[in-house]
């Protein structure tokens, strides 16, 4: 059998990079976090004072990037950019960026390109509508706008970064708004995903509610 590919798309904050992570790790499989190489773009664009807006110079900026995700971390044109990309000035742009149809063109292409051989986690926003309809499973995990703040804002805290927790829900809510609302793969339940909900729940039983789902053996 074709190793397989499941897919965790939802709101921001709602807790898919780490619970993917251990999803994979539980099944074998590899990660790929698919927001990190849009949040990638953003931050070249940022460095080069390109407008985000700017849908003709953003395909020229994608168009020669060189991303590469191996190991957890991911780098820009040879660049660990993995922790900067988290940075607030980055989540404040990245879903301008995304709502661009040459940057979507190119990010999902590569992502097909990576996730070719199965044996993949990907989490994101349209990975089980647009780039793996097809996949084996499909989740798609939400949690309360409060409750994805207040993790949001714990997991800046942790890092040193001054941010107020006002901020991080503003930024969020907003970030949902734009992802919905885009003409290009816009953030939706992909059909046939299970839907899980994380309100109250512990990482580790996300996690095996996840692995109980997608779990073929
Ligand atoms: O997952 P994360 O919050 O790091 O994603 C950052 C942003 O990248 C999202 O708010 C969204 O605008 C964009 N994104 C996307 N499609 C994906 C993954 C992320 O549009 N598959």
């Amino acid at each position: 059998m074709a190793l397989p590919v499941i897919t965790i798309d939802g709101p921001a904050g709602a807790g898919k990079s780490t619970v993917a992570k251990k999803v994979a790790q539980e099944l074998g499989l590899t990660y790929l976090d698919t927001g990190a190489m849009y949040r990638a773009v953003t931050l070249l664009a940022l460095r080069r004072g390109v407008d985000v807006n700017d849908d003709a110079k953003m395909k020229e900026l994608v168009r020669d990037i060189y991303l590469d995700l191996s190991g957890g971390r991911i780098y820009l044109n040879g660049e660990d950019v993995s922790e900067e990309i988290r940075r607030p000035e980055v989540s404040e742009s990245v879903s301008l960026v995304a709502r661009l149809g040459s940057v979507r063109e190119r990010m999902t292409a590569l992502q097909r390109e990576i996730a070719s051989r199965g044996g993949v986690v990907l989490d994101g926003r349209d990975v089980g509508s647009v780039v793996f309809p097809e996949a084996d499973c499909k989740i798609f995990l939400t949690a309360s706008v409060e409750e994805r703040a207040r993790r949001r804002y714990l997991e800046l805290q942790n890092k040193g970064i001054a941010i107020s927790f006002d901020e991080v829900k503003q930024n969020i809510v907003e970030r949902d708004k734009i992802d919905s609302e885009r003409d290009i793969a816009p953030l939706t339940i992909p059909e046939g995903a299970h839907i899980v909900d994380s309100t109250g729940l512990t990482i580790d039983e996300v996690v095996q509610e996840i692995v109980r789902k997608c779990r073929t053996d």
